[in-house]
């Protein structure tokens, strides 16, 4: 294979043909010393080119943005953060570090940006144990009504470390924002989590401020599925209303594996008990506190993911996104399918699926023969298990990616009825599928994904 000549930008053409030398070298020693391992990676990336991905809570990184993680930066022990590190040979990540952090407060109007956090779940975890001592109050989203594990979840250690208690949404699916008062006004909590993994309507950040102004909580608000959409203006920012806000980069942001906790206004505000403000107390909060050296292979996916978001395009991006979930659930609506909330305001759609008497397993699995790839979600009030339950999830992150508009959503919510009209569910894990069906939607969606290619990605 031909070894791409990438320009330097100082003029000196060494540098850069270096690393992308290496980089190629690299993949070709691994096909070489690991057949085994290698032929995994070209399989899930042939299903990933090949298959319509309507999983909520991913998106597809630029190739630049892999091409970052693959780097010798994954090798540097950097311990602190930049100018105060604890092992030397760090002043370029130093410098990686700050352009990340530069970069994460210019698209998010933040006036601090922590990206050490390893997950979204890690930013989570750090806000928290530097906000509480165990046994506090915390107050989030019920899981069931679509909050996250770490939002106080019993399964979750926030859950276990805390006294954690639950608002829910009303009955159209809703954030009852009354209740949430009533439930802060009753448990006095310390922190109030916002933020969702399965809600496809506008979160009032500027509203639950106020709840929590009243009875003088810290607001956290975890933007982690619809961080694309807040940077890009498509849905509000929580930044200079929740006191802090968290975030993981692989969804939205189309970034690496990883986690970004950001302040805004308040960044100057006291920490509890008064101990320096909540700038001084997040940077702790990540390093000592919850997590040892970062992944600077990482920060630089985070600081080139980014840069991308900053874009005239990404804004584009961000409106198809949101312009092609509202389209798919009109469609499927249109089909007979009940669309929890009756419609999205984001990336988001929430089928509940006790009208077809199919479990959201039966349904994912079915889908995904077809090619189409889903996820099966709890929906409120679900009387099926977590690995059943009676709803699916889908998102158009990747199909906007791929350039795919109403008419294409049309065609998806359509290819999704035609699955499912032909699955016969004998259990909550068991069906029958028609092969004829599966054959011709298979056959549809290879040709979605070839007119549609995932740009910058092989394509077939
Ligand atoms: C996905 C998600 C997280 C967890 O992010 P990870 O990076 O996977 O740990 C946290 N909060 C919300 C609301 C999420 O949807």
């Amino acid at each position: 294979m031909a070894v791409p000549v990438v320009a330097d930008p100082t003029g000196d053409s060494m540098p850069g043909a270096e690393l992308s030398a290496f980089a190629h070298q690299s993949m070709e020693l691994l096909a070489r010393r690991d057949p085994e391992l290698y032929r995994l990676l070209v399989a899930d990336l042939r299903r990933q080119t090949d298959t319509l991905m309507l999983v909520a809570a991913s998106s597809v990184a630029d190739p630049s943005v892999l091409a970052c993680e693959g780097t010798a930066l994954m090798n540097v022990t950097g311990e602190g953060y930049p100018g105060a590190r604890f092992h030397a040979g760090c002043g370029v990540v130093d410098d990686i570090e700050r352009l990340a952090v530069d970069r994460a407060k210019t698209i998010f109007g933040a006036r601090y940006a922590n990206v050490q956090p390893h997950s979204g779940s890690s930013a989570n975890l750090c806000a928290l144990f530097a906000l509480l001592s165990p046994g506090d109050t915390i107050l989030g989203l019920d899981l069931d009504s679509g909050g996250h594990l770490t939002h106080g979840s019993a399964a979750s250690v926030t859950g276990r470390y805390f006294n954690s208690v639950a608002y829910e949404v009303d009955e159209q699916g809703l954030i009852d924002y009354d209740g949430v008062r009533a439930a802060a006004e009753r448990h006095h909590p310390k922190v109030l989590i916002c933020g969702a993994s399965a809600y496809p309507r506008v979160i009032d950040f500027a509203r639950l401020r106020e709840i929590a102004d009243e009875i003088g909580a810290y607001l956290l608000a975890d933007i982690s599925h619809i961080a694309g959409l807040v940077a890009a203006g498509v849905h509000p920012s929580p930044i200079d209303h929740a006191h802090i806000t968290t975030t993981s980069t692989y969804k939205q942001l189309y970034g690496p594996r990883g986690g970004l906790i950001l302040l805004g206004k308040d960044a100057n505000a006291p920490s509890p008990g008064g101990k320096g403000t909540l700038e001084q107390l997040m940077q702790r909060a990540v390093f000592p506190l919850a997590q040892g050296t970062p992944n600077m292979a990482a920060i630089a996916a985070k600081a080139r993911a980014f840069a991308m978001v900053g874009t005239e395009d990404f804004r584009n991006l961000a409106r198809l996104i949101a312009h092609d979930a509202r389209t798919l659930a009109e469609e499927l609506a249109a089909r007979g399918f009940r669309v929890l909330t009756g419609g999205t305001d984001t990336h988001m759609v929430l089928l509940d699926l006790q009208a077809q008497g199919m479990s959201g397993l039966v349904a994912e699995r079915a889908l995904e023969e077809c090619l189409i790839v889903t996820n099966k979600n709890r929906i409120p009030g679900d009387t099926r298990p977590a690995r059943i339950t009676s709803g699916l999830r889908l998102g158009t992150n990747t199909v906007a990616m791929r350039g795919m508009r109403a008419p294409e959503m049309r065609s998806c919510a359509d290819l999704v009825r035609r699955v499912l009209d032909a699955t016969d569910p004998l259990t909550d894990t068991d069906y029958a599928l028609d092969p004829a069906v599966r054959g011709v939607v298979a056959d549809t969606i290879r040709d979605h994904c070839r007119s549609f290619p995932l740009p910058g990605y092989p394509s077939r």
